[in-house]
C-alpha cells in the first residue's frame, strides 16, 4: 500500500502514481460523483427538459474539484448553444461520454 508521496503532488494534491491508495479512492469518489451528475442530467432528459439537463451537469461538476474543470462542460455548452444536442437521443449519447 502507497499513499500520496506530498514531494511530487501536482496542481490536484494528488502524486497520480499507479497504485496509490489515495489517489484511487480519490477517482473512485470522483467516478461516483459524475455517475450520479450523469444520472440527475438523463433524468431531465427522460422528462424532455434538455436545458435543464444542461443545468443540472454544469451544477452538479461544478460542485467537485475532480469534475469543476471537466473540458467537456465547454464543449457540451458549446453544442448546446450551437443547437446539435436538440433532441432527447442526443442528449443521451452525449452525456454516456462524460468521463
Ligand atoms: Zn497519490
Amino acid at each position: 500500500m502507497m499513499n500520496c508521496r506530498p514531494g511530487i503532488r501536482g496542481w490536484s494534491g494528488l502524486c497520480r502514481t499507479p497504485g496509490c491508495v489515495t489517489c484511487d479512492a480519490w477517482h473512485e469518489e470522483r467516478r461516483q460523483w459524475l455517475e450520479s451528475a450523469k444520472t440527475r442530467a438523463l433524468e431531465f432528459v427522460d422528462a424532455g427538459e434538455l436545458a435543464l439537463a444542461y443545468k443540472s451537469l454544469v451544477s452538479d461538476l461544478s460542485q467537485h474539484a475532480g469534475t469543476r474543470e471537466h473540458p467537456g462542460l465547454f464543449l457540451t455548452g458549446e453544442l448546446f448553444i450551437a443547437g446539435h444536442l436538440n433532441t432527447e437521443e442526443s442528449w443521451r449519447e452525449h452525456i454516456a461520454g462524460y468521463q
